[in-house]
């Protein structure tokens, strides 16, 4: 049994792998500010005796005895991210800071989970780990892109001066269950919709792509990357390759909810990127032949269930 500390526990994926982790008989440290977290999605741990849940916010400095760390705090959808951007750059920042800290203080293993955002609106396709990104430093994206981007360096950095042993994951655009339903993300907000009737946003033309990944894949990739060969830190692309454009994601939500949804264009928001898909051919190689099983109509299928007894409840 190990004790392991998750940052952002009570977030969409935090809660996901503190569910597994704890499942494979592991004491788990669920550490969150519930800036954008729930005890929702936690609240069928709580009982559970090996899981304790911390109200702590991650640019403090925290003090724990752990054998590792999974570092997920960071507000994920632009819409939360943007709204004190600031407090974004201090999270990514300060807080890797705090929790590089306490690894080397407690010798932990912590994993970092980076985004694919580092690559920016990239101009390589698809984009594999060697890529070095196109990323605009004074826009509305920056504090989570450059953020995530600096908490890498310092990443790096206390593995190089301090030893820490480190891992980085860069996560690309995932979904599934416990999405905050007014999370802004793409995914969410036209499930949101087509159960709702109400009109599914496009913005811009929904020619720009995302390569979608499924909760679980992600989930599986990351525990497979902390548990990875000693020296082998990364950056390791995880995501789904499999790519669509927003109109696409439109009507395939539209034909699983059977919805009279209409779809609306609204202006396209500055600097998003026009197209992302990862490489995952070092997360194979590394990662035990992991890829995704799941894909885009299946992961739909099971986030519409979610969303759908969320409304049946009146929860949104
Ligand atoms: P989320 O917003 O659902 O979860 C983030 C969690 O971190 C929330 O519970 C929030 O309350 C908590 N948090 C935020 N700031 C904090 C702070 N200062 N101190 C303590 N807790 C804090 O987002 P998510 O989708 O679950 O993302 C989890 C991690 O994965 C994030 O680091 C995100 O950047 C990264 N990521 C996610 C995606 C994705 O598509 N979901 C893609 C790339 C990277
Ligand atoms: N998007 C959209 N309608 C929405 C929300 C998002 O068309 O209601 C688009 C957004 O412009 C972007 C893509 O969907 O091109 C993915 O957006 P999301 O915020 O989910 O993730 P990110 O841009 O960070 O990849």
């Amino acid at each position: 049994m190990k004790r392991i500390l998750i940052t952002g526990g009570a977030g969409f994926v935090g809660s996901h792998l503190c569910e597994r982790l704890l499942n494979e008989g592991n004491e788990i440290i669920c550490l969150d500010n519930f800036f954008t977290g729930a005890k929702n999605n936690i609240e069928h741990l709580m009982d559970h005796h090996y899981f304790e849940l911390v109200r702590h916010d991650i640019t403090n400095s925290y003090m724990a005895e752990v054998d590792e760390i999974y570092n997920m705090a960071c507000p994920a959808s632009p819409v939360h991210y943007q709204y004190n951007p600031i407090k974004t750059v201090k999270t990514s920042v300060m807080g890797a800071i705090n929790m590089l800290g306490l690894a080397k203080r407690v010798k932990a293993k912590i994993l970092q989970a980076s985004t694919s955002e580092v690559y920016g609106d990239p101009t390589v396709h698809p984009q594999p780990e060697s890529y070095w990104g196109n990323v605009n430093p004074i826009g509305l994206r920056s504090c989570y892109d450059e953020g995530k981007r600096c908490a890498e360096t310092l990443f790096m950095d206390y593995h190089k001066e301090n030893n820490v042993e480190i891992k980085i994951i860069r996560i690309f655009n995932t979904y599934g269950p416990r999405m905050h339903p007014q999370d802004g993300r793409v995914v969410s907000n036209f499930i949101v919709q087509a159960l709702k009737g109400d009109p599914i946003t496009v913005f811009g033309d929904g020619k720009q792509t995302r390569s979608f990944q499924y909760v679980d894949d992600l989930v599986e990739g990351t525990i497979r990357m902390m548990n990875s060969r000693d020296g082998f830190i990364g950056p390791v692309n995880i995501g789904n390759p499999n790519e669509f454009t927003m109109l696409q994601l439109a009507k395939e939500v539209i034909d699983l909810t059977n919805s009279k949804s209409e779809i609306t264009f609204l202006p396209l928001p500055k600097d998003d990127p026009m197209q992302r898909q990862p490489d995952i051919s070092l997360a194979k190689k590394e990662l035990n032949n992991w890829e995704p099983k799941i894909q885009l109509r299946e992961g739909l299928g099971k986030t519409i269930a979610y969303f759908d007894s969320l409304l049946k409840q009146k929860i949104f």
